[in-house]
Formats: structure tokens, sequence, C-alpha cells
């Protein structure tokens, strides 16, 4: 590595950049569970307080807009996919956690997939590497003891996957980690050339509720798209990827997609789901474990 400026880079600096994490093998099957066309993978993130923590945000009003996910949002969700008999993926900072006793416990109860989501929402890239270890330890005995279960999945808050991320990944031994976009259908992750048997189930801000409806009061930021143009889309997400036979993936938060006129939207968008009688729908991991059975990844 060199500090030279980008354009003066050798190739082995440029190539080095872009190999150190990068996109292997499609995991994409041939086939999903139970004979049907495209899987479903709906997971919620449930961030509650923690992003406004995280940037030292500690006036109530902030903080409000966040507990609104856990009160208002998660109760409802939770019946929604209870109506629809939908099993989701809920990935949890720990902060959110402790702050909201028995979440986690009902997420689990109820059949869902709990995973790692940070300590407090940490941006990982402004962490050194022992911080970013401590903290995802530290998140992952408190969703185990919550859970009952120990995380078998990561989403990076803020999709922010560092230089360090995959190597803590592979220590701590999970199968997938679910921050990446280099592809539509599930892929293996490379460590420098090398396979690691790490599952990517790549997210998209296309596919997430967060970057059509968030606003910031004092600035310029404003939702510039209506719920039913939002679910629209999602919809014509999923319908290309059932003729494809690929997996439709969606990223949602409680505090944002938990309020009345987008609960409408979310409701339609899985009775239309379930209608095409094509779905799988599945937790992130169960999605994993077949992608893992199908193509022998064993690692
Ligand atoms: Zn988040």
């Amino acid at each position: 590595m060199t500090d030279n400026a980008p354009w003066q880079w050798d190739e082995a600096t440029w190539r080095g950049h872009v190999e150190h994490v990068r996109a292997g093998r499609s995991l994409a099957p041939d086939a999903w569970p139970q004979g049907k066309r495209v899987a479903v993978a709906i997971s919620f993130d449930s961030d509650h307080e923690t992003p406004a923590l995280r940037d030292a945000e500690v006036l109530p009003g902030k903080l409000a807009q966040g507990e609104y996910g856990a009160r208002v949002g998660v109760p409802r969700i939770l019946d929604l996919l209870r109506r629809h008999g939908v099993p989701a993926t809920f990935f949890v900072p720990a902060v959110s956690a402790l702050l909201h006793d028995g979440e986690v416990a009902r997420y689990a109860v109820e059949g869902h997939e709990v995973a790692l989501h940070g300590w407090i929402h940490e941006r990982n890239t402004a962490l050194d590497r022992d911080d970013e270890r401590d903290l995802m330890l530290r998140a992952a005995d408190v969703l185990e003891r919550q859970a009952g279960t120990r995380p078998v999945g990561l989403r990076t808050p803020s999709w922010d996957f560092s230089a360090a991320t995959l190597d803590l990944v592979r220590e701590l031994g999970l199968t997938y980690d679910s921050s990446l976009m280099a592809d539509d259908e599930p892929y293996e992750l490379l460590s420098r050339g090398e396979p690691t048997g790490v599952v990517e189930l790549p997210v998209e801000w296309i596919r997430d509720d967060a970057p059509y409806f968030m606003m910031e009061r004092f600035g310029s930021l404003r939702p510039y798209t209506p719920p039913r143009e939002v679910g629209r889309i999602w919809c014509d997400e999923f319908d290309a990827a059932r003729a494809e036979g690929g997996l439709f993936q969606l990223t949602l938060h409680p505090h944002i997609i938990g309020h009345r006129s987008r609960m409408v939207v979310l409701a339609e968008l899985l009775e239309y789901i379930a209608g095409t009688g094509d779905a799988w729908f599945a937790t992130h991991a169960d999605v994993v474990a077949h992608v893992r059975d199908a193509a022998g990844v064993t690692a």
C-alpha cells in the first residue's frame, strides 16, 4: 500500500483494495424448498433509539421517534406477521435489546430469527479492529441470553462494513452477513481472493424503507416517495425475483414502516406475495442454510 493519490496507485494497490472482501461464486440454488419459485426474506432492523444514541443525540425529541419503533411499530409488525404466518429476521442492536425488555424474547417465541446489528448501532469504519470485535462479542452475548440461541448472522449497522468485519464474522463462526450489495442473489464472500464459506444475503437501498421515508427537520431531507408508490417498487422487485426464480429480500425498520399509512403498504405487499402461491417465506438463516446445503458449502 502507498500513501499516493489513487491515480498514482500501482496495480497491486488498487487490486488489493478490491480483493480484500469481494463476491465469490453465486449461491443462487436451482430450486427453493416446498417447490416454490421465489424465496422471500423479510427483515426488520430494530434500531429504535440507538442511531440517535450513537450520534450522542440524547434529547427527548429524537429518542421518542426511536421509541415509537418499540412501543408501536414492533407490536403492529408482529401482529401482521402472525396473521400471515410469515417468519422474519430481526436485526437488533444490543442496546436496543437491553432498553426494551422482553422484545427479543418475544421475537424468538413467535418463531422469528434474532441476529446481530451492533452494540449501539456503531459505525464500524470509525472503530479500530479491537473495539469492533469487543462490541460484536458483547452484542452476541446479549442476544444469546435474551433469545436463547446464539445469533448466526450479522447485519452491520448502517451497512457500514469495515476492513476487519469479515475476519470477525469468521472468528465468531457466523454463517452469513447481510450488508453488501454485489448481487441480487446469495453469494459466497471471498477474503483476499480465498473462499470463506460465509454467505452474503445482499441488501439494497431500493429494498429498504429508510431512504424513501426518512426526514430531517432542520435539514433539507424530506420523504420523496408516497407509501403506495414505495409498495409498487417493492412489488416490481418481487415480481422480477419471482420471474427469475430468485430471492426477494427486504429491509425495514419498526420506527419507520410501523406507522399507520405505511403498514397498509406492507400488509398489501404480503397479501400480494402470498396470493401468488409461489413464495417460500423464510428467515435469513433459513435461506442461508438452504443455499449452503444446495451448494455444498462446508466451511
Ligand atoms: Zn440499523
